[in-house]
């Protein structure tokens, strides 16, 4: 066990020792400690994997396991490092935030239960969106996912780290109502109605009685689900949008000030994304398919690329869901608002009930050939985002983008970045893209990112969600009051969990016991 990772403090002896507790716990079949296991559990997109090694993982299959497993990390100290199905691409994949940990691998508990009347799944963490969707077609049940660009993962997961889809069900940590909770010291818990014994509420009423836990749960490091109620859309009679084209880099501004309102005011209830050029191009071709020539492209490159897909500088997609009649008239609403700012092409699509269906995330479908994206460089490919909040007003995203621009120009990248509307943010989505074999461009990566941070806090916007190796630098930029936030969730993780043998560092928090690892 020489070269095994371990947690600050640790020996090997100790972790051998918690090894054969795991074993004899939970049968040497669900604990993996080899060096390959270790491997298959690293995440591969990161900078650099050696960071986040973890120690082995065990993967246990009920409850009752899940409580044993946090009972033995508790004797020996243990930091576990829960996953779900660990698919959480350009955030960290499996891998733990701190080297060493364990990670506590829930993919396995893959139980389905369906209120077919309600529109209500009771999922466990390992049941993906390719399992669950594969369930209502077996069972033709009248229900939509929303799923994210890439379904590979888990609906618990991806809701757990505030995913998102491109249905109006699209937030999908929204559609949380009610979960069970297995607590760093090993009780569980149900939220909302789930505390009240044989309530027939629990997927239908988020709030119970008193405080409402389940965002408390959500990008934390103070409980592991193992089962959550989930709300689906139900099939809609018709699909009606258009997919729009706009020409110049400023058309953003008119973009965000036309869709914004119309977004606010409920009229359009998915939440669209405007995405640039490179979005095709990154899928369907590759770099050294358009040129040799490094830095970032040029004009003359992103001219040819937009006349190949017949796009635009930026592109949007609206749809509308429900019943026919309201969609034919909210059509004309947007057919009108969206003429008037000059799209360079305006295709209309429609869909009723019946009909052959577009499988793509405007229907739920899930998919995977997005992630074509990291082959774009070659070599190894890999990605991490950079995904600041901002307010839905076209001057400061047009100014950001700008300034982003610029900056992947600076650090000679390819500018991948999308705006997506939630309800009255936008999430300024920008997927880095590398090939971990150009050691002169992994050069660059950590530097530029931070400096996309820093320029985003200068203009007040904190990313939604970000990288493990970030973690420390993002929560750090939420400061307020003198940092008041992360004291207080620190104060809550410490009575949570005494140990801190749950996820030390999980979105900054650090338990005291592991203090001296918050990076700067
Ligand atoms: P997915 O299965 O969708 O790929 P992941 O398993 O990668 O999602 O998890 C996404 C994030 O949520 C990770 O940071 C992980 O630590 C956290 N997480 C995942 N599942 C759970 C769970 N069941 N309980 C608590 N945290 C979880």
């Amino acid at each position: 066990m020489a070269d095994i990772p371990l947690p600050p403090g640790f020996t090997a002896a100790k972790m051998s020792q918690a090894q054969k507790a795991f074993e004899a716990a939970l049968g040497a079949d669900k604990v993996f400690f080899e060096a390959l296991d270790r491997i298959s559990y690293q995440d591969k997109f990161a900078i650099d994997e050696a960071r986040h090694h973890p120690a082995g993982a065990i993967a246990p299959t009920s409850v009752e396991e899940v409580q044993a497993a946090v009972k033995i990390a508790n004797q020996f100290r243990v930091p576990l490092w829960p996953i779900s199905r660990g698919k959480n691409l350009g955030y960290g994949g499996t891998a733990p935030e701190l080297a060493g940990s364990v990670v506590l691998d829930l993919s396995r508990m893959k139980k389905i239960e369906f209120d077919a009347a309600n529109g209500v799944v009771t999922l466990e963490p390992g049941v993906g969106f390719y399992d669950l969707y594969d369930y209502i077609q077996q069972h033709k049940l009248p229900y939509w996912l929303s799923t994210p660009g890439n379904s590979w993962g888990s609906v618990i997961g991806n809701a757990l780290d505030r995913g998102v889809g491109y249905t109006p069900y699209g937030e999908n940590t929204k559609n949380f109502c009610g979960m069970e909770v297995v607590l760093p010291t090993g009780e569980v818990v149900r939220t909302g109605m789930g505390a009240f014994s044989n309530a027939p509420t629990w997927g239908l009423y988020p709030f119970g009685y008193g405080p409402a836990w389940d965002q408390m749960f959500v990008q934390s490091n103070f409980g592991i689900v193992t089962k959550a109620n989930m709300w689906l859309m139900p099939e809609p009679e018709s699909l009606m949008g258009m997919d729009v084209e706009f020409d110049r880099p400023e058309d953003l501004k008119a973009m965000v000030d036309t869709i914004g309102p119309l977004r606010r005011e409920r009229l359009l209830q998915q939440s669209p994304s405007i995405g640039n050029w490179l979005r095709a191009a990154a899928v369907l071709t590759t770099r050294k398919e358009w040129t040799d020539k490094p830095g970032a492209l040029d004009d003359s490159v992103i001219s040819a690329i937009r006349k190949k897909f017949n796009i635009g500088w930026w592109g949007v997609s609206l749809r509308l869901y429900g019943r026919e009649e309201v969609n034919k008239a909210v059509y004309k609403v947007l057919e009108k608002a969206m003429s008037d700012i000059k799209p360079m092409l305006l295709k209309p699509t429609t869909w009723v009930k019946g009909q052959p269906m577009e499988y793509s995330g405007w229907t739920g479908t899930p998919m995977t050939f997005p992630m074509q994206n990291i082959n774009w460089y070659g070599g190894r490919g890999g990605h991490i985002g950079f995904s600041p909040l901002l307010p839905q007003d076209g001057t400061k995203a047009l100014e950001q983008f700008q300034r982003t621009y610029a900056r992947y120009k600076e650090y000679g990248m390819d500018y991948q970045g999308s705006f997506a509307f939630g309800e009255r943010h936008l999430v300024n989505v920008n997927a880095m893209i590398f090939d971990k074999d150009n050691p002169q461009m992994m050069g660059r990566i950590d530097p530029f990112f931070r400096t996309l941070v820093a320029d985003a806090k200068a203009q007040g916007y904190g990313e939604y969600r970000t990288h493990l190796d970030y973690m420390d630098l993002v929560a750090e930029s939420y400061d307020w009051g003198g940092g008041a936030l992360r004291k207080l969730n620190e104060k809550v993780k410490n009575a949570l969990d005494p140990n801190g043998i749950l996820a030390p560092g999980k979105s900054g928090i650090w338990p005291t016991t592991y203090n001296g690892e918050r990076k700067a």
